[in-house]
């Protein structure tokens, strides 16, 4: 449905985003989930032809927003950060208006524009001045005139900012709504909002793509602190040896508590279940388990980590460790081509050399055979 390769946007020597690149398919709800000045709005606009990217390019339906922008542009409703209101029109001249600039069929218009007052529960307002409007309604316009063409993606920027908690409830509920007929893609720096809303989650910092997946799939991949504390009733020497035989154990620290107990604070492998062994091994020899607790992290605490500025620092560095890497690859393979090159034109020159040689000595025997011939002749 879209498809967004090797994203770039630069201004001055800053990168707004840096190399993006992902797929939407269709029919789901997608969240862009970052921190302010993340990255998030500049995409949005690149990806609805609103900006240009530095590098990169993004093809919706198949068409390339730069080169096929008109055919692309129908495919995408955009709900911008501030969004595209004129003030001094009613809320039926400003969705005619748009259908209008948006090539709606005239035959089709009326339908269209009732349709969407309708979905987004703005039909009582039509009359109104859009500038005498709450905060909410004039998002609900909003979301009105992206939804105006019957697109099938819908792209909404931050809509929630700014809301109160009514408001924000119900626009949450027409972006459910709006799943049904039309894939969505919102960002948000909220995380509860995206967990509750979206299909999937790209976490976006600093322009990069840090994550993206299901909410589930990110506490399966991300979650896992790996580490297990455990207390059980038994001899410290020999929990201790027990332990560390656990296939998949990488460390663990175990201290003598009241009650006979040792408590165990056991690290290991990731991707590796070592409960039930752990279990069976201390049944086996009579030792008892009182409390096991495999602690994880929540979303927030995945969320917060990869958006943390020495998180995205570290892959900034290796960014630019594999960019140098890169070009210094670059340099040596110019300079071996340069080399090689010099040294098939030495052995040219050579060549060259040896046949005015070769040619040199003919001249120089045919010389002499004159030579001998004239010495004979005068004989
Ligand atoms: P988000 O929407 O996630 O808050 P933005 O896409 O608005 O983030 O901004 C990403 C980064 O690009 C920020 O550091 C911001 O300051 C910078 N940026 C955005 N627009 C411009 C611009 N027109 N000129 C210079 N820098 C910009
Ligand atoms: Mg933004």
């Amino acid at each position: 449905m879209i498809r967004v390769s090797n994203l770039s946007k630069k201004y001055g020597d800053h990168y707004a985003v840096k190399n993006l690149s992902f797929e939407i398919d269709k029919g789901k709800v997608y969240g862009f989930l970052g921190p302010n000045g993340a990255g998030k709005s500049t995409t949005m606009n690149i990806m609805t032809g609103y900006i240009a990217a530095t590098e990169g390019d993004v093809e919706i339906d198949g068409h390339d927003i730069l080169k096929d922008a008109e055919e692309a542009k129908k495919c995408i409703g955009y709900l911008p950060e501030i969004p595209p209101l004129y003030q001094d029109m009613t809320v039926k001249e400003y969705l005619d208006f748009v259908a209008e600039l948006k090539k709606v069929d005239k035959k089709e218009r009326k339908n269209q524009v009732e349709g969407v007052m309708k979905k987004t529960f703005i039909t009582d307002m039509q009359r109104r001045l859009i500038k005498n409007l709450s905060k909410g309604y004039k998002q609900r316009v909003g979301l009105a005139q992206a939804m105006i063409g019957n697109p099938d993606v819908i792209i909404l920027d931050e809509p929630t900012v700014g809301l109160d908690p009514k408001q924000i409830i119900e626009i949450r509920e027409l972006i459910r709504e709006l799943k049904k007929d039309h894939t969505v893609i919102l960002s948000s720096h909220i995380l509860s909002e995206v967990a509750e809303v979206c299909d999937e989650i790209m976490i976006i910092a600093k322009g990069r793509m840090v994550a993206s997946g299901t909410a589930e799939s990110l506490l399966k991949e991300l979650g896992s602190n790996n580490t297990i504390e455990l207390t059980a009733k038994g001899n410290k020497k020999e929990v201790t040896e027990i332990i560390k035989s656990v296939n998949g154990v990488k460390s663990c620290t175990v201290d003598n508590a009241s009650g006979g107990c040792v408590e165990c604070f056991i690290s290991y492998n990731n991707d590796v279940e070592i409960r039930d062994e752990l279990n069976k091994k201390l049944a086996a020899k009579n030792i008892s388990i009182y409390r096991l607790l495999n602690d994880s992290k929540s979303l927030e605490d995945i969320f917060l980590e990869l958006t943390d500025d020495a998180y995205v620092e570290k892959i900034e560095k290796e960014e630019s460790a594999k960019e140098a890497e890169e070009k210094a690859k670059k340099a040596e393979e110019k300079k071996s081509k340069k080399k090689s090159i010099a040294q098939e034109i030495v052995e040219e020159l050579k060549d060259d050399e040896s046949e005015e040689e070769t040619d040199d000595t003919a001249a120089e025997n045919a010389e002499t055979e004159e030579n001998e011939e004239i010495s004979k002749e005068e004989e």
